[in-house]
């Protein structure tokens, strides 16, 4: 597998996407899921499912399906005070449908700011809990005068779908390595855009490469969504050797990654050397039960290696689930990282194998075999010869390419790359996975 790509113009296109994204209404349900889902199937061939109100996943039942066409309020001359179309965050996701005239006082307990960051509007939810309620700035809301003022939320809550995309990308073999972000929330970037706009190129740059694993890549309404996913596919889950989520890869802090559960599985280790070999720092949490759908992957009846990708984690960074995490928070730069360490990790997944030294009785004599040639003569041919010796060394049947790379603190590509000069020199054979 040797997905690359060409950062500037890659870097476009994630921002593009995000771009046509951002003013859509999304929530676990309803069209603007939808929307979304049909946007990011005009990148990558997406199969749209649709799971409908009222199926069991195992300890949750699918929601009714929420739709909204518009939502506003105007104050006692008639204006328009708020208003769906200027954001979707105005609406707090999932308000039932109302129109009545109320006074500021009561029209209070409906209104949701952030007082301590009082230019912002901040993103509610209330999935569960049948209510309405608006969110604005908390400077809107003590400017607005006393008096009566019209409520409107035009929304349904419904028998209908959820609704989730899946990609599959078939490899060599069936086994698979999963790759998952969220598609849920409304207008805000780093917290959903960016794992989608990574997720959808990582996905395009895999299916033009040659792959051993298989690449499943999964857009979901985060919870419902990948418990619905998981109930679905209880049967399939063994295939799944491997995952990521992504989320919040596109802020322009360092790049963070979460352990899956079982703390030490190959993708943990993977993520972790890519990450060292990136010379940038970085930081790296220890499993634990909140967060994204790593909470599902990692509980302890599907316990599947996944592991989580992202930037500065969501709620350390002051522009989280606010106004604020807007297409200005993205940064190009930070999207292309996350893209190319995604996709460094799945090279590391994909070339991971274990080799057994076929003369494994003191060192082979390399010089008569052209080895010290064909590894080159510049200045990197010490280190390549260093690499050599310790893939001959560890290649005992037990040891993995990137046990070897972990072990001698060369990088995984080097390590690989000799193992196959090796191999074509007969000195190296595959152990049969
Ligand atoms: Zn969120």
């Amino acid at each position: 597998m040797t997905a690359t790509v060409s950062p500037p113009d890659v870097a476009s296109r994630m921002l593009g996407l995000a771009a046509d994204l951002y003013p859509i209404c999304r929530s676990i349900t309803g069209d603007g899921v939808r929307e979304t889902l049909a946007r990011i199937a005009g990148e990558i061939p997406l199969d749209i499912h649709e799971v409908p109100t009222g199926t069991p996943v195992f300890d949750w039942t699918v929601p009714r399906e929420w739709n909204i066409r518009a939502a506003w309020i105007a104050d006692p001359s008639g204006r328009r005070v708020v208003d769906l179309e200027n954001s979707s965050l105005h609406v707090v996701s999932y308000s039932t449908p109302v129109r009545r005239t109320m006074p500021l006082a009561d029209l209070r307990e409906h209104i949701f700011t952030i007082p301590d960051q009082p230019t912002r509007i901040p993103y509610r939810t209330s999935y569960y809990n049948e209510s309405w309620g608006f969110c604005m700035s908390q400077d809107q809301l003590d400017a607005l005068p006393d008096g009566d003022y019209e409520v409107c939320i035009d929304s349904s809550l419904e028998d209908g779908h959820l609704t989730y995309g899946e990609v599959l990308l078939e490899g060599e073999v069936e086994d698979e390595v999963l790759v998952s972000t969220h598609v849920c929330h409304p207008s805000l970037a780093n917290d959903n855009l960016s794992g989608i706009a990574v997720a959808t190129e990582a996905a395009r740059a895999l299916m033009a490469a040659p792959r051993r694993y298989s690449y499943r890549f999964l857009f979901l309404p985060v919870t419902i969504g990948a418990i619905t996913w998981l109930a679905r596919n209880e049967g399939h889950l063994g295939r799944i050797k491997h995952g990521l989520v992504l989320t919040g890869v596109g802020d322009p802090g360092r790049t963070t990654y979460k352990r899956s559960r079982r703390g030490d599985a190959e993708v943990d280790r993977a993520a972790i050397h890519v990450l060292e070999g990136s010379g940038a720092p970085y930081d790296v949490q220890e499993f634990f039960p909140y967060g994204y759908d790593e909470r599902q992957y990692c509980s302890p009846g599907i316990d599947l290696p996944v592991g989580c990708l992202m930037r500065t984690p969501h709620g350390r960074y002051p522009e989280y689930h606010t106004s604020g995490d807007n297409l200005d928070f993205l940064s190009g730069d930070g999207l292309s990282d996350s893209l190319e360490k995604s996709l460094a990790i799945c090279r590391v997944l994909d070339r991971n194998r274990t080799y057994l030294n076929l003369k494994p009785n003191c060192e082979p004599q390399l010089g008569k075999r052209g080895l010290y040639a064909a590894i080159g003569g510049d200045t990197d041919s010490q280190r390549s010869q260093l690499a050599m010796l310790w893939v001959l060394n560890l290649s005992d049947g037990a040891h993995s390419l990137l046990d070897i790379a972990e072990r001698s603190g060369i990088a995984f590509d080097a390590i690989e790359r000799i193992a196959g000069v090796l191999h074509e020199h007969d000195l190296l054979a595959p152990v049969p996975a």
